[in-house]
């Protein structure tokens, strides 16, 4: 007989998980709280949209690949994918920049905005690359047990870089604020400011401008799709609507989950909900982190997001558009150093049927929005409807054009639904920020240290925030299982 091994959640990294441990000859069961799986990359689909309800940015594409060829897999088994020309467009008060989708086309735009500046960006996309090499075959994949995981002979050469700031760096070589602004961006996806991200993470950058950014043709949620289907090839069983409410402990071994007013027995038990969440349905004194822990550590935001079905094509947009018109420096302060509902926000738009028709009906537009803001802020419908007024007068007159007479319907997911939904710490919406203090091996652990067959994945241990990093998660954690219970049958 298989072990038997439960995992709560059908997030990217359970998925993940699923996958190895099944294909290691593990009886694998999923549990999951919602109706569909996906967890914070579940789907909206409404009178013809299609929204992806979080992650739309699929970047790395070569940690996509290397995922499904650990099964004799391609991506392209599953989905389509199109690499975004332009990538992005960014939106400042007096100007627009275009990411274009090679190297070449970005250095020609950092030119026309500070002459010169292509010179330093290649030097520094170059660094860039060289720290994507080490970050994702050197460093990533380790299971965050111990600092000397982080100590090779490369991350020794550059040791000086794990304690200076992307920010410092960026402004060492960059003097226009726009390329400034730009290039702080990709450390956005890792939950901090960029004064507070070691420059080593300017890989981020590499990603952006080296590896470009593509789009699964139906959006984010083919990901899931596909990891869903190959789950299930390798025999994982997924269960949704099955809400797990305590995680009973005998001695120090987790022995039954309870579900719907049921108890689920198994060998080994597997967490990718949220690290915290996970530990609040043990017995106290089995928890390893205290509410003392949580409250000091640095989560990435929350945000407010707008999902809105309009009913004609928009102009002047992409795919992917920041709004960086108001100040960077003080959005960050009002998101981590002083809690509170942004005075001039920055946001972000997608449109995803600009490139991709199935995702809107004909002569409509499918429009997401999203404001990052602090974590365990108030939320309320007023405040909801009245920042939703403020971005779109904003977006009217920076793409230079009339949309709210347009919108068929929109419906918002803020603090609140990221508490309900996904039992979310304080509602952020994607984990712990990847802070120097909060680095592998100082991040909460893949294994408990007090109840020995459990087991953490996700966005809140190593690697840390993000898609990639949650395939990742999922790997490190089904091989640190295997190592440990080195037998599934
Ligand atoms: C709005 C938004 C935009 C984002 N944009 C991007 C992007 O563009 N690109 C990118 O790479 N990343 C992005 N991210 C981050 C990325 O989506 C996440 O890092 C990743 O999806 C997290 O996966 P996970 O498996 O760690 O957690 P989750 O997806 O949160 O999975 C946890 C699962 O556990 C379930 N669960 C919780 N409690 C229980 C319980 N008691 N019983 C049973 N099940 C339970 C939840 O319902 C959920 O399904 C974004 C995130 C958000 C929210």
């Amino acid at each position: 007989m298989s072990a038997v091994i439960n995992i709560i959640g059908s997030g990217f990294s359970s998925l993940s998980a699923s996958c190895y441990l099944a294909k290691a000859g593990y009886d694998v069961t999923v549990y999951e709280k919602n109706d569909t799986v996906g967890g914070r990359a579940r789907q909206l689909k409404k009178d013809g949209f299609t929204f992806d309800i979080g992650p739309s940015w699929y970047w790395m594409p070569d940690i996509f690949e290397k995922f499904f060829n650990d099964f004799g897999k391609k991506t392209s088994d599953y989905y389509h994918l199109d690499k975004l020309g332009p990538a992005y467009k960014i939106f400042f008060k007096d100007e627009v920049i275009t990411i274009g989708d090679t190297l070449d086309k970005i250095c020609k735009e950092f030119d026309r905005i500070e002459p010169g500046s292509a010179i330093p960006l290649k030097k520094f996309i170059e660094k860039a690359a060289t720290n994507y090499d080490i970050a994702i075959n050197k460093v990533v994949l380790k299971p965050g047990l111990s600092p000397f995981e982080l100590i090779t002979p490369e991350t020794a050469m550059r040791v000086d870089q794990f304690f200076k700031t992307i920010s410092g760096e960026v402004r060492k070589q960059f003097n226009n604020p726009k390329l400034i602004s730009t290039l702080e961006f990709p450390v956005l996806f890792l939950g901090a400011k960029p004064s507070n991200t070691p420059s080593f993470y300017s890989f981020m950058n590499y990603a952006d401008f080296g590896l470009g950014t593509w789009h699964p043709k139906g959006g984010m949620y083919e990901v899931i799709k596909a990891m869903e289907t190959l789950a299930k090839s390798l025999g994982v069983k997924i269960i949704t609507q099955s809400v797990v409410k305590k995680i009973n402990v005998s001695g120090k071994t987790a022995s039954s989950i309870e579900i719907n007013g049921e108890k689920k027995s198994f060998d080994i038990l597997l967490s990718g909900a949220d690290y915290h969440h996970s530990e609040t349905l043990l017995d106290e004194k089995y928890r390893q982190y205290s509410e003392t822990y949580w409250s000091k550590k640095t989560f990435a935001p929350s945000s407010l997001l707008f999902y809105v079905g309009f009913n004609k094509k928009l102009k002047n947009v992409e795919h992917h558009n920041l709004f960086f018109d108001t100040s960077f420096e003080t959005h960050a302060e009002e998101i981590y150093d002083n809690p509170k509902w942004p005075k001039d926000p920055l946001f972000y738009a997608n449109f995803p049927s600009k490139t991709d028709a199935t995702m809107a009906p004909e002569n409509a537009e499918t429009g997401f929005f999203l404001i990052p803001i602090a974590p365990g802020i108030e939320d309320t419908e007023a405040l909801r409807a009245q920042y939703f007024d403020i971005i779109i007068s904003r977006f009217e007159k920076l793409t230079k054009q009339e949309v709210k007479n347009s919108i068929l319907f929109k419906d918002s997911f803020c603090v609140k639904d990221f508490i309900k939904d996904y039992n979310s710490y304080k509602g952020n919406a994607y984990g712990m920020a990847n802070t120097l203090s909060q680095t592998a091996f100082l991040r909460p652990k893949l294994k408990s240290k007090k109840v020995n067959n459990l087991y953490f994945t996700g966005q809140l241990t190593v690697p840390g925030p993000g898609v990639p990093p949650a395939l990742i998660s999922g790997k490190l954690v089904a091989d640190l299982i295997i190592k440990h219970h080195n037998t599934a049958v």
